[in-house]
């Protein structure tokens, strides 16, 4: 097995070559606090993290950015970057410099203002999230927002309070604990849901072909009527526990919240998996989406528009998969000859309703153990 050391140097590249980490070092970070005070305040919202996930990014776009993020899903610099990253300010804003306020409260980070500009954000909804319905969540997020954007490179003096201390690591950290495990090739799983088989089978499918798989659960801002954070990263740690080889799976939070942008934040979090170090990612069916904006496998098709290499990161596909009675085994169409009716299926609404009444889903879609902590979550929500 390979050193740590060495092993690093076979490690995928993060995004533009090199780990951006714009947090001061401690003796300076007092200094950049008391000057923050002085300074006009502009509150975060919870869609805005700074850790290097989003290497190479160094702060909010400036136009230069924006504008070809928006049209052609690349940088100004080249690079290949599919959702916007940016500050909205109050109109008429003319500091130079300004302190950047988390929703916790706290004074985290200053900004040099390299420019304020408007911003169509019907077009933005347009081109990044496929529509400008208002019902969409993450193009209302966008309108309320605004169109007063400020862009330049941000300063971190202090990091926001992770709201998962127990998962947090951030890409330097996770690619340290990839390096120390002897992994080269690693495959990303992204998820906001709970995990079944059907997930469990992907993601054991993924791992037959590499060295390890970082479940990163997304655990920043969902909607109302996602599983909550706490009781998907409890689902895991039983799956995990009873399922998976410890030695080859590595579990910690992603900290950013969704957009529901469908196949471009697909890109996005496949560019974010990198800069923490996997080599492949997998995308599902639907991946990102939201209601019926977008089609089952867009997510997986957006993928051609990049030039071979362009993304550094390895796409995985997968179909729908389930629990066939005929086959005795997990599969897909792809894999399964037998009608649906050998499927063991079961819709959202209906495993919800079944969880509600204490009920276990059929072992072949749930694991009995998974299903437990999701029956535990719904009598304490009473
Ligand atoms: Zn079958």
């Amino acid at each position: 097995m390979p050193t740590g050391t060495e092993n690093r140097a076979r490690m995928i590249e993060p995004h533009g070559g090199e780990l951006v980490d714009r947090t001061v070092a401690s003796d300076q970070a007092d200094e950049l606090r008391a000057q923050a005070a002085t300074l006009p305040v502009v509150a975060l919202t919870e869609k805005q993290i700074a850790s290097g996930a989003l290497s190479p990014l160094t702060g909010f776009m400036t136009r230069g950015d924006y504008d070809p993020v928006v049209e052609t899903m690349h940088l100004d610099g080249g690079a290949a970057w599919a959702l916007p990253v940016t500050l909205s300010v109050p109109a008429g804003l003319t500091a130079d410099r300004i302190a950047l306020r988390g929703f916790d409260g706290d004074l985290l980070a200053v900004m040099d203002v390299s420019e304020v500009f408007e911003a169509d954000r019907r077009r933005e909804a347009e081109l990044v999230y496929r529509t400008t319905d208002e019902a969409h969540p993450g193009v209302a997020q966008i309108y309320a927002e605004g169109s007063t954007l400020a862009g330049g490179q941000v300063t971190v003096f202090q990091r926001p309070q992770p709201g998962f201390p127990a998962l947090h690591m951030d890409p330097v950290e996770t690619r340290a604990a990839i390096a120390g495990r002897g992994w080269t090739r690693v495959v990303g799983f992204q998820t906001r849901n709970p995990v079944h088989r059907a997930h469990e089978y992907i993601q054991k499918c993924a791992l037959e072909t590499v060295d390890g798989l970082l479940l990163h659960p997304l655990v920043g801002k969902t909607k109302g009527d996602d599983v909550p954070a706490e009781v998907r990263v409890e689902c895991y740690r039983v799956l995990l526990k009873g399922y998976y080889p410890a030695g080859r799976t590595l579990l910690s939070a992603f900290p950013a919240a969704m957009r529901y942008a469908g196949p471009r934040e697909a890109i996005w979090h496949a560019i974010c998996r990198k800069n923490y170090g996997c080599s492949h990612f997998i995308v599902g069916r639907d991946h990102a989406g939201v209601g019926s904006y977008y089609g089952t496998y867009d997510a997986q098709l957006i993928f051609d528009e990049f030039a071979p290499g362009e993304l550094g990161i390895q796409p995985m596909f997968f179909e729908h998969s389930f629990f066939c009675r005929a086959c005795d085994s997990m599969g897909t169409a792809k894999t399964c000859p037998h009608d649906s009716e050998h499927h063991v299926h079961l819709s959202g609404t209906k495993v919800r309703e079944m969880l509600g009444r204490g009920e276990m889903p059929p072992r072949e879609f749930s694991r009995p153990e998974v299903a437990q902590v999701l029956i535990d979550a719904y009598r304490s929500q009473g």
